[in-house]
């Protein structure tokens, strides 16, 4: 019942301060807000986008009533290479999956059997593009703190992979490393809880992929998700985990025909602190390299 309420005193903010925010802005990647609400946090609860969009807009019905959504529901259910069990309880639909040794926790709500199939799959390529290049990432900082220590063909790949998308060199280069494994380690975090997920059979953004609401671990998945590859599926899912777990922004999004960054329409230059906080940066990086 707390849930209910809290949902519902957030759906009466959101209406109160709907005409307040004319200078947020839509993430047209993703569908989320860019700016924080300058009211800021409210209730303890992160208002990273949730207030400061115009839910009469933005926030479709099914999108909302997932808000109180997942964490809570009932037990998982052991699902074996890949194939999830059908499993239902309390409207959404959990999936314990024992993979590489771990067990990876995800909650579905309104995707059909076979959405779940390949978010699953997805989910799982997103945990191990993750793992890998955050364990990289780390010998890759054991080796620059201590020229000694060994190195190895993985440290090289981190070492490439972050230097293609943040660039950096000489003595930032230690320090833009470590900014990016503290980044790869907040998302990593994210499959050590239950990762929601929720299926929208519309979103206010058509070319919308997906979004999230600050403060909430659900990814909502927008129709337009379905037509990425698989691979890019994950990469999109690990942009929206950057978001919620390492409080990333959308400073630019990547366009892959022009190999620049694009916002609001128009090329972007991002410097190396806007790379750092910028979620496609992570996503377009784990995608090259490691998706
Ligand atoms: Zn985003």
């Amino acid at each position: 019942m707390k849930n209910v309420s809290k949902l519902l005193m957030l759906a009466v903010l959101g209406l109160i301060l709907s005409t307040s925010t004319a200078d947020a802005m839509l993430d047209y990647q993703t569908g989320r807000w860019l700016s924080q609400d300058p009211l800021g946090y409210v209730d303890g609860v992160n208002m990273y986008g949730y207030v400061s969009s115009r839910p009469t807009h933005h926030v479709d019905p099914t999108g909302l009533v997932g808000l109180g959504g997942n964490p809570t529901m009932g037990p998982g259910t052991y699902i074996d290479d890949g194939k999830p069990s059908s499993s239902s309880s309390g409207g959404g639909k959990n999936l314990d999956v024992v993979h590489g040794g771990q067990t990876l926790k995800f909650s579905f709500e309104d995707c059909s059997s076979s959405e779940i199939g390949k978010l699953t799959q997805q989910l799982k390529d997103a945990y191990d593009a993750i793992s890998e290049a955050l364990s990289d990432a780390e010998k890759l900082q054991d080796f620059l703190d201590d020229e000694s220590a060994p190195s190895c063909s993985c440290a090289a790949k981190a070492g490439g992979a972050i230097r293609d998308w943040f660039g950096g060199q000489g003595n930032d280069f230690n320090d833009t490393v470590d900014d990016v494994v503290d980044v790869l380690e907040d998302m990593k975090d994210a499959f050590d809880g239950r990762i929601g997920i929720e299926c929208e059979s519309s979103c206010s953004n058509p070319a919308a992929n997906a979004y999230v609401y600050g403060g909430f671990t659900d990814i909502h998945v927008c129709p337009n998700f379905w037509n990425n590859p698989n691979k890019r599926c994950s990469a999109i899912l690990l942009h929206e985990m950057s978001h919620e777990y390492a409080d990333t922004d959308d400073e630019g999004y990547w366009d892959p025909s022009t190999g620049e960054y694009m916002l609001n329409g128009k090329p972007v230059d991002l410097d190396l602190s806007d790379l750092l906080d910028n979620a496609d940066t992570y996503e377009e990086c784990l995608y090259d390299w490691y998706l």
